[in-house]
């Protein structure tokens, strides 16, 4: 049987970040293990064009099969990379109150890893002159309240944590990467683990850190019979939002014609953060921005940033490919209806401002008849940005060890007990980068 000193079971944003750190010790074996494919060093040229463009989500590729079809708001990749091979390249912190999770963690423990996860990523601040009019009038409308976006784009691709964290690491002996194999469960003896159960067979090792992601991770350690004495599974948060569409003006396609010719389009731009009337001290609780997908209909969306409402992560099956259960919750706490509608509001002002009016004929969706709390009602969605299925403080110790055993670790979104509010990728990262110290 293979034996490894680290086994890690999911290769996504925070599997690949763990892979690179704990390979630089040439003495410490370790394996990565991906249900998707991994497409090798980016210079071998044979990564898929939608995942290196980082332009526009990467939705119709590699993505896990779902229990509700037409649910988007549950889209993940199967791939090396995981969801930061497809999403929108956004690199963001939450407020500092955003990492008081209890007993080692505040902002200032935290601060140096979010920092180190943002270089790693080689994050750079949009140019002024990458901003399409539209993301231009957002900002200019939204004055000190807008973020330009920091990316992680480098040379017009998408830089993934495969790219940041794997490609460094590719050439290294102590660094087996299992792809296209997927991990069922792991193995549990007296308090410990002593290593999974991936694809046909058993794999051997030291330390067991799962990393399958906010869906994935809660799935591998129910069906290793975790479920039972740790509430695995429950508390899943995600931002919830929704969006609005309108008719472009002749001078917003004549000008995104222009800006694309030049500079071509990116979709993750700027955000205009908001507050909404209940919102609690020191963060933002609303995020509003421009989307781009110029047509007959330019969008924006708004999503609430700190919900209440929780939902869960269940097994449908003991079969590992069998599709998980995952219930949002969306909405289910009133005061998330609020609060969205509240964003709602916002995005219809900044639509009606002085600056982005010209470029907007009239409000298509839901259509200005609409009031926000039906909308808001009618349509809610995720952002991508799952967490807290398998918690710190309730699944997990302060040090991301699954509660009763020292050698079984979960590290990735699933961990992060609070939603931030911001977008995931780099809080999951920096994560990442801080656990690699304590495994
Ligand atoms: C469409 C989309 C757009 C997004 N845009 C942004 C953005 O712009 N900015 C931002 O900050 N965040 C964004 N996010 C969120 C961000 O990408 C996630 O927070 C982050 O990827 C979470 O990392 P993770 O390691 O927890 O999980 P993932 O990145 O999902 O990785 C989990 C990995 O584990 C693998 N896996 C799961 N189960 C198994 C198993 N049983 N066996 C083997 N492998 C398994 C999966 O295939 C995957 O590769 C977006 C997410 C999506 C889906």
């Amino acid at each position: 049987m293979a034996r490894y000193d680290v086994l890690i079971l999911g290769a996504g944003a925070a599997g690949c970040a763990l892979a690179g750190r704990l390979s630089e010790n040439p003495d410490r074996s370790v394996c990565l293990v991906e249900a998707g494919p991994d497409y090798g060093h980016l210079s071998e040229g044979r990564w898929p064009a939608d995942i290196l463009d980082p332009r526009w989500l990467a939705l119709e590729s590699h993505l896990w099969e779902r229990d509700d079809a037409e649910d988007r708001s549950q889209a993940r990749a199967r791939i090396l990379g995981g969801c930061s091979a497809h999403n929108a390249c956004v690199v963001l912190e939450g407020a500092p109150s955003d990492y008081e999770w209890g007993s080692g963690w505040s902002y200032e423990a935290f601060a140096p890893y979010l920092r180190r996860a943002a270089e790693t990523l080689r994050t750079h601040v949009l140019a002024d002159d990458e901003l399409t009019p539209w993301h231009r009038a957002f900002r200019e409308a939204g004055r000190a309240d807008s973020i330009v976006h920091p990316v992680n784009i480098v040379g017009g691709v998408r830089w993934h944590s495969g790219f940041a964290y794997v490609d460094p690491a590719r050439g290294r002996t102590n660094l087996t990467i299992l792809a296209d194999t997927l991990a069922d469960r792991v193995l549990l003896e007296d308090g410990r683990t002593t290593g999974a159960v991936v694809g046909e067979r058993e794999l051997e090792a030291d330390t067991v850190v799962v990393s399958g992601g906010a869906y994935g991770s809660p799935g591998i350690l129910l069906r290793s019979g975790l479920g039972a004495d740790l509430p695995v599974g429950e508390g899943l948060v995600d931002h919830v939002g929704t969006g609005a569409g309108w008719e472009p003006t002749e001078p917003l396609l004549a000008q995104t014609a222009a800006h694309e010719a030049e500079h071509g389009l990116y979709m993750g731009q700027v955000t205009i953060a908001a507050r909404s009337r209940s919102c609690p001290p020191g963060v933002n609780d609303l995020f509003v921005f421009p989307a781009l997908d110029v047509g007959p209909e330019i969008s924006g969306a708004a999503f609430a940033m700190k919900p209440f409402s929780r939902g869960s992560v269940r097994l449908r099956s003991a079969d590992p490919e069998a599709p998980l259960a995952i219930d949002h919750g969306f909405l289910r706490d009133e005061r998330d209806v609020d609060v969205l509608a509240e964003g709602f509001e916002r995005l219809r002002e900044l639509a009606a401002s002085d600056e982005v009016r010209p470029y907007v004929a009239r409000e298509l969706r839901p259509g200005a008849e609409v009031d926000a709390e039906m909308h808001v009602r009618a349509t809610a969605r995720g952002f991508f940005h799952p967490v807290a299925t398998c918690a710190i403080g309730r699944v997990l110790d302060e040090r991301c060890r699954v509660l009763g055993f020292e050698n079984l670790y979960v590290v990735d979104a699933s961990a992060i007990p609070e939603i931030p509010s911001a977008n995931t990728n780099l809080t999951t990262i920096a994560l990442a980068e801080r656990a690699a110290e304590w495994i």
